[in-house]
């Protein structure tokens, strides 16, 4: 558990939400796999009436079907895909890049204190790429600036885009993990309407726990916002094509994020990256467990042939994952 700082600034949340609420979010888990395969299937019909995005159709459809035992040099064992779509808004994939994202920053930010959550936003707009390339500039600005370079060591940031239906308005915005001395709200504000010409708002900020770094990147976007909307999924999808949308900067910088658009095979209980591919794992020999990790359930004797076959060679070390 990370410390919360405490402050005297009456807009800072330092009631963090509960562990329990995070048990039981992984409780409904085994629901919510479920649910996340009949995403899948509006995914590929939405994506079949897409103008610019109708290749992807083969390979979101084959994503998650057929799935790998892994085991660590821990001896930790889990199940894997064997063909992940790596699309952004495919449910499965944005769900493994949350988990093995958060399983980095919880290790990276053990012990660490003073650690802020801040969400920076912009108006709405009609143009998301537009939209997406004035944030950033906004940022950088930001990132500039004296008042942040007084205040701010280091962060993580990552960026959010939400949908509105209704309008068919775009907010992208900030979801910033910061480390440094305390930077007074007020303060924080101006800087931010400053670095964004006017058009800047600050929704919150508040001290920040392990619950928060979930937070942060559990999600590029809520997928079912774009369902049944083509042209908005196209929007979309060419609007992140290709970017970066999580990074790090100062004392965050050895926290490994490169690869966040499809990371590289690691253990999910030690991180190790030493990994060794065992068999196919039958669906009925999958189970998930209360941390949300997707476990093979198989019989030793298969398991015990398949290891001593396997590392006649060596481990597998997973060449996509910088080092941590
Ligand atoms: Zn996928
Ligand atoms: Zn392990």
């Amino acid at each position: 558990m990370i410390p919360v700082n405490k402050s005297t600034d009456r807009r800072e949340v330092v009631d963090s939400p509960a562990d329990g609420f995070f048990a039981q979010e992984f409780l409904s888990d085994e629901c919510r796999l479920l649910d996340r395969y009949e995403l899948q299937k509006e995914l590929v019909e939405t994506l079949e009436q897409t103008k610019n995005h109708r290749h992807l159709v083969p390979r979101v459809a084959a994503c998650h079907h057929t799935f790998r035992h892994w085991r660590c040099d821990q001896n930790h064992d889990w199940a894997e895909a064997e063909h992940s779509c790596s699309v952004r808004v495919c449910p499965h994939d944005s769900r493994r890049r949350s988990l093995i994202l958060a399983g980095r920053m919880e290790k990276f930010l053990f012990g660490m204190t003073g650690l802020r959550y801040v969400v920076f936003a912009e108006r709405n707009t009609l143009d998301l790429r537009e939209g997406v390339r004035l944030l950033w500039e906004s940022w950088t600005s930001l990132r500039r600036s004296v008042r942040w370079k007084k205040y701010v060591r280091g962060c993580i940031v990552a960026m959010e885009v939400t949908y509105n239906r209704e309008e068919g308005t775009w907010h992208p915005h900030l979801n910033v993990l910061m480390e440094g001395e305390y930077f007074p709200f007020e303060e924080l504000n101006q800087a931010w309407i400053a670095a964004t010409e006017g058009r800047g708002q600050t929704s919150f900020i508040r001290a920040a726990d392990v619950g928060t770094v979930r937070e942060l990147i559990k999600y590029v976007t809520k997928i079912s916002d774009l369902m049944g909307k083509p042209e908005a999924l196209d929007e979309f999808l060419s609007a992140v094509f290709r970017r970066r949308l999580v990074r790090t900067y100062g004392t965050f910088y050895g926290l490994p994020v490169d690869d966040e658009e499809n990371p590289g095979i690691v253990c999910p209980d030690c991180q190790s990256r030493t990994v060794v591919r065992l068999g196919y794992v039958p669906s009925y020999q999958i189970s998930l467990d209360e941390k949300g990790i997707l476990r093979a359930d198989r019989p030793p004797w298969v398991t015990d042939s398949e290891l001593r076959e396997a590392t006649q060679f060596n481990f597998y070390e997973c060449s996509r994952q910088p080092a941590a």
